[in-house]
């Protein structure tokens, strides 16, 4: 198998794995009792806090596990919405993720909310004249801005869009999961208030992820019962897991900090300069420097990337589409749609994401069997007036 798909989710680090087995063995105590192995389990979810924290430049009572990305995106937006319950105003961007985006529909429908969404012009950018324009003084309770887009890595500029937003009395929120581990981050630095994060992005195990809270921000808990995690998120540890966030954590500050993410950025510019160079009709989606360094997400002119998906998983290889099949049509993908790309354009796109895993022998097997699978769609559909321009 070749796995271009770290976007969707990534292996899990062998470190992880094996940071995490005594936690699914010996060591299986609850950390909130009394004795002596418990505190062993307990000590063991203090230094996955610390680990988290480091990656993020945060304190470690800043950091609250949750069972991934989307509880962390769910809770910071209620803990917002709560505590400012005289405003009734949201702003997110056009091409959110729906962790954000419907739960904001959840608000509107039942709580009385209205959301405003600021768009993104063709490489995916924000307008940041339009979101100064789109807060309402007295009205608006948060801000929630990706920190990379999940279909291209677009990286919106959060340290200056907290700057534009200190002293509008906004709530500032960043969905970081697919940022995390793959582009340095210090919250403290940034001015958010929340980040969210997700384990199995960064190699990290599943169903695990963290929220950050700013220590001069209230949270209200979103999972009331026990007293874990300093009164913020009751319900027994995922300890395993947290202790496997926590390794995956570690070795990503490492990484970050040994330029790792530029070995992975040299392997994604040589796998999109190989197809550009072999096809015609080839163009990269998303700005080209503002985005992480493992995304490539591709348009291929005259196919349809659906068909192109179905004949690399043949070869097993692995990668997914900007566009979503629901009962039998095609629909092309928010994200691409609020860049502003015609159907063709984005039911032609595939998105391809590599890790520190991915290897060159890897990538050359996969330009290949792209390129001859683009060929072989392109000639079926020559006979119907498709033509394609380099
Ligand atoms: N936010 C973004 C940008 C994502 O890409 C994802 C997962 O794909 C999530 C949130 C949800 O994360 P999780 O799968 O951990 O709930």
């Amino acid at each position: 198998m070749i796995y271009l798909d770290n976007n969707a989710t990534t292996q899990l680090h062998p470190e992880a794995l094996e940071a995490m087995m005594p936690f699914l063995t010996d060591a299986y105590a609850n950390p909130s009792s009394g004795y002596a192995s418990s505190r062993r389990v307990k000590k063991a979810v203090d230094l996955a806090r610390d680990q988290v924290a480091s990656l993020l430049g945060a304190h470690p009572e800043e950091i609250i596990f949750t069972s991934g990305g989307t509880e962390a995106d769910n809770t910071a937006i209620a803990s917002a919405t709560a505590c400012l319950p005289q405003k009734k105003h949201l702003v997110a961007s056009t091409p959110e993720h729906p962790a954000v985006i419907q739960f904001f529909e959840m608000l509107e429908q039942e709580e009385g909310h209205s959301f405003s969404l600021v768009p993104v012009d063709g490489e995916g950018q924000l307008d940041l004249d339009q979101l100064d324009a789109m807060i309402k003084p007295n009205e608006t309770a948060l801000v929630s801005l990706m920190w990379a887009n999940n279909e291209t890595g677009v990286i919106y500029p959060i340290a200056e869009i907290a700057e534009r937003l200190a002293h509008k009395g906004v709530f500032f929120h960043t969905d970081a999961v697919q940022a995390v581990g793959k582009t340095p981050i210090n919250v403290h630095d940034a001015g958010v208030h929340f980040l969210a994060l997700s384990g199995h992005k960064f190699h990290g195990p599943k169903g695990v992820g963290a929220l950050y809270a700013s220590s001069n921000v209230r949270l209200k808990p979103r999972f009331i019962g026990g007293a874990q995690e300093l009164g913020r998120r009751g319900g027994t540890e995922n300890v395993a897991s947290i202790v496997g966030l926590g390794k995956a954590a570690e070795l990503m500050t490492t990484k970050l900090a040994t330029k790792g993410q530029e070995k992975v950025r040299i392997e994604r510019d040589y796998f999109e300069a190989s197809l550009t160079a072999r096809l015609p009709g080839v163009r990269v989606n998303g700005h080209p420097e503002n985005r992480l360094t493992n995304t490539a997400n591709v348009a291929f002119d005259g196919i349809e990337s659906a068909a192109l998906l179905i004949m690399l998983d043949q070869e097993e290889i692995c990668a997914s589409a900007g566009s979503a099949c629901h009962t039998g049509a095609l629909h092309s993908s928010p994200v691409l749609a609020a860049m502003g790309f015609d159907r063709e354009r984005a039911l032609g796109t595939a998105r391809f994401s590599l890790s520190s895993f991915t290897t060159r022998e890897e990538l050359d097997q996969a330009i290949k069997i792209i390129a001859s699978s683009v060929e072989k769609l392109r000639s079926m559909r020559s006979g119907s007036g498709v033509s394609v321009s380099s």
